[in-house]
């Protein structure tokens, strides 16, 4: 079957055809290409038609599809059992790996996606700070649990709309949201609810509302006012995680220091892995050490963590960010110049090995408001000249594309050549 036939089949039995939203290309205006199989830097679909791959199952293939490393020791591991619900050997390994990497993880609790580790570090934040209310910001996302699908419109900063129905309104209004890069909106939270914040979560590097820069005083100014406030501070590195830097967003700036972390995708290398970790005193109140109450039947699965380690051990190699960031920031920059030379309006944001092109012609962008300023049907037809010409591109404005290890100068050449016809075409 082709990828027509298999969306409409996928459509009589899973809603929308799809298991995860933005999988369905709704925004780009065509319909989801379906994967056969992966390798290296590419990706096929179901007609046998090759991409060059920026998606990287949005984040965790870092390494390209296929590794042999991950590769050879799922096989290994494979064997030997695929779930013990029991622990093993493997757990500490991965947990003494992230704890070496990043100082400010002291302790960790792996679980098996990002929205599990995101919706544990808030219970644990509220069970330590005996406090309701969270701050998140708008256009950062943390995964879809209940108090996370939270985005406040303009007029109702203090209180939360839940976005989404299903969200019970008594329990969205806990989550207050801020606007990113902009320190007053929090303080004037922090003013108005002194004694009932438990914790500013952010991605310190968003990469959800498409990337944007964190400025470094912003940064520096929530860490000085949660503990003015006796309040958590949370990143959320399940995108920036092992990806930034061999220590995330923490590596960029050692200056800021949160007290929990969430990590996903590349902490799993493509099997479902989340995990969250933080301070001892802190982590040392999760079940069965103390009171706040988490668990999982699959959690620390073995599989899942020896793709981790692999993973991890891969990325550790002398080198491996600063030659992943150099080609990302060149890819990047030259279809910028070739937008630029046909006249394109847009801004470029790159950090590392993550990037997005906003169709905008505002000067830059540097929160959701500016973000929202693209023209996303302009963004949907380059995304489609893309796709036609042999790029697999993440299928909306809003998200970030993901430069691996496996990508090549043939790659980035080909990239470009594609770049080239999908700007005339616009
Ligand atoms: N936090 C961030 C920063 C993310 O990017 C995502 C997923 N894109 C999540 C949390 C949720 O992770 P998952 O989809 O694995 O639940």
């Amino acid at each position: 079957m082709n990828s027509k036939q298999l969306f409409e089949q996928a459509r009589q039995y899973i809603p929308g055809g799809v298991n995860s939203p933005v999988r369905a290309f709704a925004s780009v205006g065509t319909d989801p290409v379906f994967i056969d199989s992966a390798f290296g830097s590419k990706i096929k679909d179901a007609e046998g038609k090759e991409y060059i791959d920026y998606v990287g199952s949005w984040g965790p293939m870092i390494l390209g599809h296929g590794y042999p490393d991950v590769v050879d020791a799922l096989l290994r591991q494979m064997v030997r059992g695929i779930s013990y619900g029991a622990p093993t050997e493997l757990e500490v390994e991965l947990a003494r790996m992230v704890c070496e990497r990043v100082p400010s993880v002291e302790m960790v609790r792996m679980v098996n996606s990002g929205t599990e580790a995101t919706m544990s570090a808030i219970r644990l934040a509220r069970g330590y700070t005996r406090r309701d209310k969270i701050v998140k910001f708008e256009g950062c996302y943390h995964g879809h649990s209940d108090g996370l699908l939270v985005k406040a419109g303009s007029g109702a900063l203090t209180f939360g709309v839940p976005t989404s129905p299903g969200v019970p309104a008594d329990y969205a209004k806990h989550t207050l949201t801020a606007t990113f890069n902009d320190l007053a909106s929090v303080e004037e939270l922090f003013k108005a609810h002194p004694e009932d914040i438990a914790c500013v979560i952010l991605e310190p590097v968003p990469g959800n509302m498409g990337v944007i820069h964190p400025d470094k005083a912003f940064m520096s100014g929530l860490r000085q006012l949660t503990e003015k406030y006796g309040s958590l501070l949370i990143f959320d590195e399940v995108m920036s995680g092992f990806r930034l830097s061999p220590s995330g967003y923490q590596g960029l700036n050692p200056d800021v220091q949160p007290d929990l972390s969430t990590y996903g995708k590349v902490i799993g290398g493509g099997l479902p892995v989340g995990a969250y970790g933080g301070k001892k005193a802190i982590m040392e109140m999760i079940s069965p050490a103390g009171p706040v109450y988490q668990a999982g039947t699959l959690s620390g699965n073995p599989l899942a963590m020896v793709a981790g380690i692999q993973t991890l051990k891969a990325t550790a190699r002398e080198g491996f960010y600063t030659e992943l960031d150099a080609r990302s920031a060149q890819l990047s920059q030259a279809m910028s110049a070739i937008l630029k030379e046909v006249g394109i309006p847009h801004v470029l944001n790159q950090l590392g090995s993550m990037f997005t092109i906003f169709f905008t012609e505002q000067a830059s962008v540097n929160n959701f408001a500016d973000a929202v300023t693209s023209d996303t049907k302009r963004f949907g037809a380059f995304f489609r000249a893309m796709l036609e010409n042999g790029v697999y591109l993440p299928a909306s404005q809003f998200e970030a594309c993901f430069m691996g290890g496996a990508h090549s100068d043939k790659d980035i050449d080909a990239t470009l050549e594609a770049c080239r016809k999908a700007a005339k075409a616009l």
